[in-house]
């Protein structure tokens, strides 16, 4: 307790504050959702030029907030880029820069690295985990090991690599924590699941300032829908699974409007990398897919919504990565921002804050392990593909990376490798497979 004058002394401070006229209240700690989609790519929303793909609810999260169009996730495939997003970190320097983790790995996120639940514990957050993880199965490395309080869904994929480890057991499990709720998961009912969750995480957390990240099974892999959905799209099945997607999303801010909440939450939609290969996702207008450095792997959707808070209406075209979530969700929070990290507060640019510019200029960029090794560097609007042939584009005149300068600006091309080695040497050797 503090002692009486203590108290009289703050209020003494706080007076002039109060009363000065035309301040504003400091804004209190939002309610963050943030809605991770699995290998949606940059082009298979309609506000992101989608021709063939409705998506109503997430156009108007766009038009009622701010759509990024230059965001970018770190790595093309799904454990190292949630390993960066769940820590503010590059996944190298957390010993998981390139495969990905399979359900019977006994690795995965050290339980020592703060995540963005463990982040935002300080400031009295309710946190929550549904769907997807990928960062660990093993007691001790789970979602509820990792910050949150609870947890429901399926840890990692869906696909033959996962199922096959589970055929033995009655099929793959949907946990509620560490116990399971049903087998084998169905991957038609995921995104109707996961969303029916969400809601009620709200409906019970909606008293206090509550973290929720909801991490969607879909579109990865194998993709697909409830009934209702099917059919609907001229995408085909892989558009119904993103219609299911949107849908999902206007549930999710519809309840938050109806209970009241819609100006003391920020909501998150993004994706953890690129399309996969051979599906009919796309990236259009930029090159590549998952499993690439191009754009088309890294690039991805971002849309922020705060009503009141992130403009309304806004197209951002800052340089911004998912390394940036943790420390710019703490300040919000106003959490301590944990020291080490490869992230930058962007809150200021997030709320729109005149004349704020993102404090980031690079990106460094891994797939995959020895013979498939691929590694990009971007210094700003420069992007270098590194290796015996190097690429060099110009982001800002050619974000498609059609027309490869390498020869024409030897100078940046030394330089960008010259920096993309002085990174790489302070992060952990990458994990092998
Ligand atoms: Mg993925």
């Amino acid at each position: 307790m503090p002692s009486f004058p203590h108290v009289l002394r703050g209020l003494v401070l706080l007076l002039p504050l109060a009363l000065a006229p035309g301040r504003a209240a400091p804004a209190a700690a939002p309610n963050i959702i943030l809605i991770n989609c699995d290998d949606l790519g940059y082009g298979d929303l309609a506000c992101y030029g989608a021709p063939d793909i409705r998506t109503p609810h997430l156009d108007r999260m766009a038009r009622e907030g701010t759509r990024f169009t230059d965001f970018s996730v770190t790595s093309p495939l799904c454990t190292p880029s949630r390993a960066a997003l769940m820590t503010g970190k590059y996944p190298g320097r957390v010993g998981l820069a390139t495969g990905v983790l399979r359900p019977d790995a006994k690795g995965g996120l050290a339980a020592a690295e703060i995540t963005l639940a463990e982040a935002l514990k300080p400031a009295g957050y309710a946190t929550g985990c549904i769907g997807k993880w990928h960062l660990g199965f093993v007691p001790g490395l789970r979602p509820r090991d990792q910050g949150f309080d609870s947890y429901y869904g399926v840890l990692h994929n869906l696909d033959r690599f996962e199922t096959v480890v589970f055929e033995k057991e009655g099929g793959m499990p949907v946990l509620r924590g560490d116990t399971v709720e049903t087998r084998p998961a169905d991957p038609a009912v995921m995104t109707a699941l996961y969303t029916t969750e969400a809601l009620a995480f709200i409906e019970a957390h909606r008293a206090r300032p509550f973290f929720l990240y909801l991490g969607h099974a879909m579109p990865h892999l194998p993709f697909d829908a409830t009934p209702r959905f099917k059919g609907r799209s001229a995408r085909g099945l892989y558009g119904d699974v993103i219609e299911e997607l949107d849908d999902s999303t206007g549930q999710i801010l519809e309840k938050l409007r109806a209970l009241g909440l819609a100006e003391r939450t920020l909501v998150l939609f993004t994706s953890d990398n690129g399309p996969e290969r051979n599906t009919p996702g796309r990236a259009a207008p930029l090159r590549g897919t998952k499993h690439t450095v191009y754009e088309g792997g890294l690039r991805v959707p971002l849309l922020a919504w705060w009503p009141g808070r992130v403009p309304a209406g806004r197209e951002c075209g800052d340089f911004v990565t998912a390394l940036d979530v943790l420390p710019t969700l703490a300040r919000l929070a106003d959490a301590p921002i944990p020291a080490g990290l490869d992230g930058h507060d962007v809150s200021p640019v997030l709320l729109g804050t005149p004349g704020a510019r993102s404090p980031r200029t690079t990106l460094y960029s891994l797939y995959g392990p020895n013979d498939r090794r691929r590694e990009a560097f971007r210094e700003n609007h420069w992007k270098l593909h590194l290796g015996s042939a190097p690429e060099l584009y110009d982001l800002a005149a050619d974000p498609a990376e059609s027309t490869n300068l390498a020869t024409r600006h030897p100078e940046v091309v030394a330089r960008l490798t010259a920096r993309a080695r002085e990174l790489v040497a302070t992060l952990a050797p990458a994990r092998s497979e």
